[in-house]
């Protein structure tokens, strides 16, 4: 038995000022056959290093393909993402004859000229091994599930938990299900509901927990395979942006289109109840300010790089600063000019700097203040679950009493290694603002006193509406208020 896995992955705001190229991905993850490291599941390349684990014991050859994965920002320059794809496509035809592809990509990746990047990759590996190779795919949650992905493979798993603590497990589900199809002994169908939303699912609150619980808890009986979530990506202007459900069932059509048909049904009702109350920024700050214990964690995910967002906004450390609010600390704010400066300074300086606020419109002004240097460290990087999240040269700055943590490589608020790495202790602050939508909880949720969330001015709006699009189909929730949910697959 010989399967093919690979990974070309991104999370494309088309809405973001950063441009994806080559080089982001050479930053991120760019990894040719022979280059893998022995056992890291980086972003989006579980399947690799799950299916590596599996191969001796499940008795199949597995070839190793390229892996590209960039940190999420704008479109994908074509040339770019047309080289990298045909990168993979050359190694799937080298690898022929196989019983079965493994694609660890993201779902919402967007390339100049390509709306559906996932679409066309899966379509081009199913027009070289033909129709009978069973091809299956791992997906971010914040994807866009198109019809054509999941007419041309056959198995489509997405993962369950935002924050995403579980893309090694669901990659396993995805590799036991294509194994057990290659032996003939499922014949997996998918059905696929779409709920004509656009949402945030934290699976951190109680609604989402108890949904994610029960469907999950579906699987593995009277012949349902795989059940998934798809969230939707809002950041992207692309026609098929909203909220669906994927089932995967054994054989029975009927029964797979009944169970997404109430799955479904069900997630429409929960909308406008699955996401947090969001503050503005000073009714955050009070809020957190009057909250006996400590730390309280306040999150902007206005301005979250793992939503493709530059990560510069300075609203809320500016209303921190004129406030004169003791004893906080926020990171991270992106700005290598600014850490390199604070490098040149030396630790314990106090020197005029700007920083933040310089990429786009929705990064605010810079901060212009005199700063002291309470921090620095070379090559930093922060744990999300078992993977390690590089920061690159960081800096701390103390304006009033806000310490600031300055980065060098775009990322959102993961691990408390942010605040450590530059000597701030985040279990002793009283206030800490991260950057982050929801993956944050996953390290700083267990030591918050309070978990705030702020909506402010930075480029990711929690207010749908507020979003420029001009090519997601209509009618959709909560952009109209009348829609037609109802089963597409
Ligand atoms: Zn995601």
């Amino acid at each position: 038995m010989r399967l093919f896995t690979a990974t070309i992955a991104t999370e494309t705001n088309t809405f973001s000022p950063l441009p994806t190229s080559m080089e982001a991905y050479r930053e991120g993850v760019f990894l040719r056959p022979g280059e893998h490291p022995d056992d890291t599941a980086l972003m989006c390349t579980a399947p690799l290093f799950v299916a590596r684990r599996r191969a001796a014991l499940d008795g199949f050859t597995l070839i190793e393909g390229s892996c590209f994965a960039a940190s999420p920002a704008g479109l994908t320059n074509r040339a770019d993402y047309e080289t990298m794809r045909d990168e993979i496509l050359a190694q799937v035809k080298a690898a022929l004859p196989l019983d079965g592809v493994l694609l660890g990509l993201h779902g919402a990746m967007v390339a100049h000229g390509y709306d559906d990047v996932e679409g066309d990759v899966i379509e081009r590996v199913r027009a070289i091994v033909g129709p009978d190779v069973v091809i299956g795919v791992e997906l971010d949650p914040h994807c866009h599930l198109t019809l054509k992905r999941v007419r041309l493979s056959d198995i489509i798993v997405l993962y369950k938990e935002f924050p995403h603590t579980d893309v090694v497990e669901r990659a396993e589900d995805l590799l036991r299900l294509v194994l057990r199809t290659i032996r003939k002994e499922i014949r997996p169908v998918m059905s696929m509901y779409d709920c004509r939303q656009i949402g945030s699912y934290p699976t951190t609150l109680p609604l989402m927990r108890s949904f994610v619980d029960r469907t999950s808890a579906m699987e593995g009986r009277g012949g349902v395979l795989s059940v998934s979530i798809g969230h939707c990506f809002p950041y992207a202007d692309v026609p098929e942006l909203t909220g669906r459900i994927l089932v995967v069932v054994d054989g029975d059509k009927a029964q797979a289109d009944r169970l997404a048909t109430e799955i479904g049904t069900e997630f429409v009702t929960m909308r406008g109840r699955t996401a947090p109350d969001y503050l503005d920024v000073d009714d955050a700050i009070t809020t957190a300010l009057g909250i006996n214990g400590s730390p309280v964690v306040v999150a902007d995910p206005a301005d979250n790089a793992g939503g493709g967002a530059p990560t510069d906004n300075t609203t809320v450390l500016r209303r921190l600063v004129e406030r004169d609010v003791q004893g906080a600390a926020l990171g991270p704010i992106w700005d290598p000019i600014a850490v390199r400066l604070c490098f040149d300074a030396g630790l314990g300086a106090v020197f005029p700097l700007r920083f933040g606020g310089k990429t786009g419109l929705a990064s605010g002004t810079p901060m212009d203040a005199e700063v002291a240097v309470t921090g620095l460290a070379r090559d930093c990087k922060q744990s999300f679950g078992p993977t390690q999240v590089k920061l690159g040269d960081c800096a701390c700055v103390k304006v009033g009493g806000v310490e600031v943590v300055l980065i060098s490589n775009r990322t959102q608020a993961l691990g408390l290694e942010l605040f450590r790495n530059v000597g701030v202790e985040p279990t002793e602050r009283k206030l800490l603002v991260v950057k982050s939508t929801n993956h944050f909880h996953a390290a700083f949720g267990p030591i918050a006193k309070k978990v705030l969330y702020v909506d402010s001015d930075g480029p990711l709006p929690r207010d749908y509406t507020r979003i420029p699009y001009s090519r997601v189909q209509r009618p959709i929730w909560p952009l109209d208020a009348e829609t037609s949910p109802g089963l597409v697959v």
